[in-house]
């Protein structure tokens, strides 16, 4: 689409240091969610843009390794302090462009800034081990050094967090790194490539390169890239693993999800419906961890359903910038037709739409992509609602008799994202959390969110990779281990050739 505000600013890149405008004049239009007004252009950058930041990377790659990594962990403890100075612009920024409620962009940004407190321990993280004498006077020792230039391409639902899932624990072991935003969202990464600029780096050590599909395959392509980090869709984060490997990358691809909370009939009520609402609708159900299918066991239906139902029509739908919305926008009108048209679908084979999000929305901007909190019941895991992504506000509800049978309905999707079980129960926790196939699980907690200093990601179609996002794998993603093994041939008594020549 190129655009028809002409006033309207074009984004520029960032790099070598310096904010830099692409080499192409095509556009796209970054529109907010709330309003569909035009906020600002962003290039869709071309092969040539990818080029001259990897080169701009390599460039700078040698001198910073070589910055002592005290001193690159204390830019990150400076970085730190200025997203916490900038914290609610940036929160505004993420609501402005990708329509989350104010709260939810402030918990985002305080995730972000999470993620660059857990990489200032680099010193300690990036520490190797060492063993004497794995035989006569020889010693073996692992060192950690960086894998090189490291790009980053991320999603339009977390538009601040999911680029520092990487950013800082690269940078901090001693990388140069590329980030491509996703180009319905590139506002946020202006804002934090300005805080970038602050910190003085070693020109060429950050880059960013806006656009979309020509970026991210010239960066799979480039032979000056080493390592790819990827969010998004499941069809995309396969097409990245097996493109980027192609050319003998080191690849992570976090991919689409599906997740289910099993509510047991002991499970606290009030709690439960709490968490799963916050679950299934917070960021208008636009998470990986959002989630999308509620399992009740035996007679948790009837005492869940009502009060579930009570508490999502009681939600407000609006404006993310404005305090009283619980509900923001989707990202786009073109999500919000895709999701209707799944609410549309799933009735005509029989779900009963109990809370209906495609009502009630009189009176919202006109070129807003509203749609509200929709609850399906009556809903069976061999139809497509109960199978594939929605990515938005949309709840299902499915009926198990036992956690036997709540298991297997959960594990026999392709997806393993995350889930959650909401229980008293312990021994069915441990059921559970031993026989579930996903890589993030909660305890009567709706979401199993991101904790900077452990390791995130799913499992099955979820993910593509062996290294999880930030936590000790982080480190692990972003270094290369090298094995020295060393023996000396004096008897440490001034009898080497040091002490000869002194
Ligand atoms: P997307 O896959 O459409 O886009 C992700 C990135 O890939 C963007 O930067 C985009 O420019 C690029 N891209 C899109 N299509 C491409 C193509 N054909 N070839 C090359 N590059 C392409 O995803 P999205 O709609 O921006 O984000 C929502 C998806 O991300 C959901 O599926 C959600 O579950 C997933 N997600 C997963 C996690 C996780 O941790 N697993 C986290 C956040 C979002």
């Amino acid at each position: 689409m190129t655009s028809t505000t002409p006033e309207l600013r074009t984004l520029d890149n960032y790099v070598g240091g310096a904010w830099t405008p692409a080499s192409v004049s095509e556009t796209l239009d970054v529109i907010a969610p709330a309003s569909g007004a035009p906020l600002a252009r962003v290039p869709l950058s071309a092969a040539a843009d990818v080029d001259a930041a990897v080169s701009a990377a390599r460039a700078a790659l040698p001198a910073w390794r070589d910055v002592n990594v005290i001193e690159r962990a204390r830019r990150l403890f400076r970085l730190r302090e200025l997203l916490v100075a900038r914290q609610e612009e940036l929160a505004r920024s993420v609501t402005a462009e990708m329509g989350k409620t104010l709260a939810d962009a402030r918990a985002e940004v305080a995730r972000a800034i999470e993620m660059v407190e857990a990489a200032t321990a680099i010193p300690t993280t990036m520490q190797g081990r060492i063993l004497e004498d794995v035989s006569r006077g020889i010693d073996a020792e692992t060192i950690r050094q960086p894998v090189g230039v490291c790009a980053a391409i991320a999603p339009f639902n977390f538009p601040m967090m999911v680029p520092f899932w990487f950013l800082p624990f690269a940078i901090g072991c001693g990388n140069a790194f590329v980030l491509k935003p996703s180009e319905q969202v590139p506002m946020t990464q202006q804002l934090v490539f300005e805080l970038l600029h602050e910190l003085e780096l070693p020109a060429g050590v950050v880059n960013l390169v806006n656009g979309g599909r020509d970026v991210v395959e010239a960066l799979l392509d480039h032979p000056g890239i080493d390592a790819i980090s990827f969010v998004g869709s499941a069809p995309v984060a396969k097409l990245v693993y097996e493109r980027a490997a192609k050319t003998g990358k080191r690849v992570q691809a976090l991919g689409g999800a599906k997740n289910h909370m099993v509510v047991m009939p002991d499970a606290v009520i009030d709690k439960t419906v709490s968490g799963l609402i916050g679950s299934a609708f917070g960021a208008a159900g636009q998470r990986c961890m959002a989630g999308s299918v509620v399992v009740t066991v035996g007679e948790a239906h009837e005492r869940l359903l009502e009060p579930l139902v009570a508490a999502t029509r009681a939600l407000t739908v609006g404006d993310g910038a404005d305090a009283q919305s619980d509900v923001g926008p989707v990202i786009s009108c073109a999500a919000r037709d895709r999701i209707a048209g799944w609410i549309d679908s799933a009735a005509a084979e029989g779900a009963e739409v109990v809370v209906d999000g495609r009502e009630g929305l009189d009176g919202l901007p006109d070129g807003g992509s509203f749609l509200g909190p929709t609850i399906l019941d009556g809903v069976t895991p061999q139809m497509p609602i109960a199978q594939e992504e929605v990515f938005g506000p949309v709840l299902t509800v499915i009926r198990a008799e036992t956690l036997d049978e709540a298991i297997a309905i959960v594990n026999a999707s392709r997806f393993g994202n995350g889930t959650s079980i909401f229980t008293e129960s312990g021994p069915a926790v441990r059921r559970y959390r031993h026989d579930v196939e996903a890589g993030m699980v909660g305890v009567n907690i709706g979401v199993a969110a991101p904790v900077a200093f452990f390791p995130f990601s799913g499992w099955k179609d979820s993910f593509l990779g062996d290294l999880h996002a930030h936590g000790p794998d982080a480190v692990d993603f972003f270094t290369r281990k090298k094995t020295v093994t060393s023996r000396w041939f004096g008897d440490g008594q001034g009898t080497g050739s040091y002490f000869v020549e002194q």
